[in-house]
């Protein structure tokens, strides 16, 4: 095995798993191989959350953890500020020798998380690797880690889902059959990315906005429904959220005018997440002027990360999307 491997790959189609798979197929008591998943070692890799009950195995899952950021006293030794409580870092981890079976694992969930100071204290273990460990790094941004991490670590690329795989995912997370064959297209093979839009109303958000662009509702008036729709958007201060609203209406309007433009281009409605209304626009709006809106969206969207006002946001957003009654 390398000493070091980048899993990469869109967001939400099961990096991270697969990387808990591996760790569990090297730890495994009948392994290394596939793992037997019912071993105690394979059992304790899958159990216990962001820490996994396994000694050989060290996870970093800033997710679970609820960290913005991954700090370096997560990957290197350092002396501890009074009053902070002593996290395990990596550095301490894989200085050990394996407790059970010949291997160290490390996982580190969106390792492009890591502040810089943090990736390269990272560095200095990939370039001095000790026999046994393995670190695997899952990101959906590569461009956010160092061109040096990236060299030494051997890539491993990950494709979005088929359709087909990406409904079953959905179906085993307690989808209806329905819902699951609509938010399969919306995720665009990314069962991940299809829980957070369910998650956050897409489908309900996906209607008005539909409704806007087809020239039966005003922006206004849809902007003030969007802010009531109930749904999950994740941020830890209420300002945060509202960006996150916006951010998944921006997306979803840009999605909307980027399937019509395709439409335009020949695409069947089977072929595209917003089929009907897509076609319908393609129908009556020119391409270059799908095009010059969706260009549009795109530059509000940018503007949320700017730290625009989100609501007026949305409303610019729905103006750019209302092309007037057929
Ligand atoms: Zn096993």
């Amino acid at each position: 095995l390398p000493h070091a491997l980048l899993f990469e790959g869109r967001a939400g189609i099961g990096k991270f798993l697969a990387a808990k798979w591996f760790a569990m197929g090297c730890l495994c008591a009948q392994g290394p191989g596939v793992p037997c998943g019912l071993c105690g070692p394979c059992r304790r890799v899958g159990s216990g959350g962001e820490r996994s009950n396994h000694p050989d195995l060290f996870v970093i899952d800033p997710i679970l953890e609820g960290e913005e950021r991954i700090r370096v006293r997560r990957i290197a030794e350092r002396d501890h500020e009074p009053g902070e409580s002593p996290e395990p870092s990596l550095e301490a981890f894989l200085s050990l020798r394996p407790v059970e079976g010949r291997y160290r694992l490390v996982l580190v969930r969106e390792s492009q998380r890591m502040i810089l100071h943090a990736q390269n204290a990272l560095l200095k273990t990939l370039e001095e690797p000790r026999p046994g460990t393995v670190i695997v790094l899952e990101t959906h941004r590569p461009a956010g880690l160092l061109a040096t991490i990236k060299s030494r670590c051997i890539r491993i690329r990950f494709q979005p889902l088929a359709h087909a795989a990406c409904e079953e995912v959905l179906r085993t997370s307690g989808l209806d059959a329905q819902e699951a064959g609509a938010l399969a297209r919306l995720g665009e093979g990314s069962p991940g990315r299809a829980l957070d839009l369910a998650r956050s109303s897409a489908p309900a958000i996906l209607a008005r906005l539909a409704e806007v662009a087809l020239g039966r509702s005003a922006p206004s008036a849809a902007a003030a429904e969007l802010w009531e729709l109930d749904g999950e958007f994740s941020g830890k201060s209420e300002s945060a959220m509202e960006r996150e609203r916006c951010r998944v209406v921006l997306d979803l309007a840009q999605a909307l005018v980027r399937d019509a433009w395709r439409a335009s281009a020949g695409v069947t409605s089977a072929e595209l997440a917003h089929g009907d209304t897509a076609i319908a626009l393609a129908g009556r709006v020119h391409a270059a002027e799908l095009h010059r809106r969706g260009l549009a969206l795109a530059e509000a969207r940018a503007d949320v990360d700017h730290n625009l006002a989100a609501g007026a946001l949305i409303e610019r957003g729905l103006a750019v999307l209302a092309f007037g009654p057929a």
